[in-house]
């Protein structure tokens, strides 16, 4: 055997430097464990600046406890920490390190220098440590807290050096890792600064604001608002966006567990349960969730970074989030329709253009179906083919004439006065007007309607369409998802399928169906609900159409009626104007 392949223990500046490696993986790794030290030293201002993507150096200043000259000598070494003292102490500290680790990994791979002072001591000292060697203390002039520089990164481990990203992409993984510290802690001022990029600065601020500054222009802070609530052993903030704020994506749900940012899918998705109500599959709520845990409860253990937790109370956490959460999109959607004072400007809001309402309406409408037979689907003919009514429960017949004055139209207490723009209904009951966009009105009522309906039925005549390559593959997948809505699909060739059967009351036209079918094949996630949303959405009348009176009053009166008064996408259905708000509003009163 060759002398080189016998086991030998590492000489320890060799295992120090590889254990280094997995606490430090780049820069922004340096930021997190210092920017933690600091927040642990109860520091309120903290400062990062850095340069060459924070390989070159990498500064981070504090005005926390501070060191004393015998903590500056033993802080950099193998565990060494002041946090915990017992192996019992791992079960209840609070601090966010306590591993003894993050120095002594830092001072491996770097030439690192610390310059502190304990509170009002009238003498400071700087420790120096080159590559985990040749340590110095020496006296240096007081600062107010502890200013951390660390050097020439992983000097000492090319290959590690080169795998690091470019400058840029470093300088952003550290404005991310900036985000997900200062978010948690808004009591605390943070600023940001890279050689030649512009300052970023996080002022003490309450929790929302503090949320919003850190989101940005995406979740502007009047359409923010904190929940709070308790359980046993645990509490909860959320701060949580209107919910006709949406995006595409999960980017902007962040769940913090003890003011750490974790990856704990069951947390997030209590928040995207809870927005269900009022935003269909596919668009996501903008939200933060911190939450408060006694230590107890909670193994951030199983995750070296501890990026992943484990909550022992998992259920009742879950079921408070959403209770909290629903509780407050109730009271809101309820409370911002009512256009008397408070909160008009959020009523009227225009969403800014980054969020993504008209994701289904942005589509081109009159996307006809590729037809056979060059027939419109209006001149079709079978039962299973007619044009969707308004109000597929109760169609009725006979329809009166449009009347295009101001011509009242009662039902129960409600007065029809018109349609305005051609898109809003104009009703009174009382002493009050309401304003209701028929389009999103139409659309909620038929997605709540298509959401209950479970049953199928034979079509008279199956109906049999084409699709490509990846539609067909996808459509293999799904087809067990649409049975249980009620779709039979059937594949009958290569490329080629029949629909057998749908719910009784899909009084929609069976190209719109199939359309949105070959639509959705791309989904892979929340199928039924996007589906229904989708359905609902094409089927409902426009904006633009006409509405005759009588059915124009129903569709109000069941609008009016309805719990959540928003539609799919989260915007409100409808807005209310009182007399007496008028009345102040032209200066009567
Ligand atoms: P840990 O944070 O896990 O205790 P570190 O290696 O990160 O381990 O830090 C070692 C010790 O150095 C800490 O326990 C703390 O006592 C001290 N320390 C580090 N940074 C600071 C700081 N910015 N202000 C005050 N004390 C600090
Ligand atoms: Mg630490």
């Amino acid at each position: 055997m060759d002398r080189s392949q016998r086991v030998a223990v590492l000489p320890p500046d060799v295992s120090r430097r590889i254990a280094a490696g997995e606490v430090i993986e780049r820069p922004a790794s340096v930021v997190r464990e210092l920017i933690d030290n600091s927040l642990d030293a109860d520091a309120d201002e903290i400062d990062i600046s850095w340069s060459g993507g924070g390989a070159e150096t990498l500064r981070v200043r504090d005005n926390g406890l501070g060191l004393s000259r015998e903590d500056l000598e033993l802080c950099w070494q193998p565990h060494a920490t002041s946090k915990i003292r017992t192996i019992d102490d791992l079960e209840t500290t609070k601090s966010l390190g306590f591993r003894g680790e993050a120095l002594s990994s830092i001072a491996a791979v770097s030439t690192m220098s610390i310059a502190s002072a304990e509170r009002d001591a009238p003498q400071g000292y700087r420790l120096t440590v080159d590559r985990g060697e040749f340590p110095s203390v020496e006296p240096a002039p007081p600062t107010a807290g502890t200013i951390v520089e660390v050097r020439q990164l992983f000097a000492n481990l090319p290959a590690r050096r080169r795998f690091l990203s470019r400058p840029q992409a470093e300088t952003t993984a550290i404005r991310n890792t900036i985000r997900d510290k200062a978010m948690p802690f808004p009591g605390v001022r943070f600023t940001a600064q890279s050689e030649n990029g512009t300052k970023t600065t996080y002022q003490k601020e309450q929790i929302v604001t503090r949320v919003s500054s850190v989101y940005g222009s995406i979740a502007p802070v009047q359409s923010l608002h904190e929940i709070e609530g308790t359980g046993d052993g645990f509490s909860l903030t959320i701060v949580a966006a209107e919910p006709h704020i949406v995006r595409r994506d999960r980017r902007y749900i962040r769940t913090f567990v003890n003011k750490r940012r974790v990856w704990e899918f069951q947390l997030t998705q209590a928040i995207e349960y809870a927005y269900q109500d009022v935003q269909h599959g596919g668009l996501y709520p903008i939200a933060a969730l911190f939450l408060e845990i006694d230590p107890h409860l909670v193994d951030f253990n199983i995750h070296p970074a501890k990026r992943e937790v484990r909550i022992r109370p998992a259920g009742e956490v879950h079921h408070r989030i959403v209770e909290l959460l629903r509780s407050f999109l109730r009271a809101y959607t309820i409370r911002s329709v009512q256009f008397d004072g408070e909160f008009p400007e959020k009523t009227f809001n225009t969403p800014s253009p980054s969020t993504s309402n008209d994701y289904y309406r942005d589509r081109p409408r009159d996307r006809s179906v590729p037809q056979n037979d060059g027939m419109s689907t209006f001149d079709r003919g079978e039962t299973h083919r007619k044009k969707i009514s308004p109000l597929p429960a109760q169609r009725s017949a006979e329809k009166p004439p449009f009347q295009p004055s101001v011509r009242a139209v009662p039902s129960d207490d409600l007065t029809y006065i018109g349609t305005i723009f051609e898109t809003y209904i104009v009703v009174q009951r009382d002493e009050r007007v309401y304003i209701i966009d028929q389009h999103a009105a139409h659309e909620r009522l038929l997605y709540n309607h298509l959401q209950n309906e479970r049953s199928t039925q034979p079509l008279l005549v199956a109906e049999e369409f084409d699709t490509t390559e990846d539609q067909d593959n996808a459509l293999r997948q799904h087809e067990e998802e649409y049975r249980k809505i009620g779709i039979k699909l059937v594949r009958i060739a290569d490329r080629r399928w029949r629909i057998d059967a749908i719910p009784p009351e899909y009084t929609i036209p069976i190209e719109t169906l199939i359309e949105t079918i070959l639509d959705l094949t791309g989904l892979n996630e929340q199928l039924d609900r996007i589906f229904l949303a989708e359905l609902a959405c094409k089927a409902a009348v426009k904006g633009g159409d006409f509405v005759d009176g009588l059915t124009a009053t129903e569709l109000a009166r069941r609008t009016l009626a309805l719990e959540v008064p928003r539609c799919p996408h989260g915007r409100p259905l409808w807005v209310e104007l009182t007399r007496q708000r008028l009345e102040t509003l032209i200066g009567r009163v």
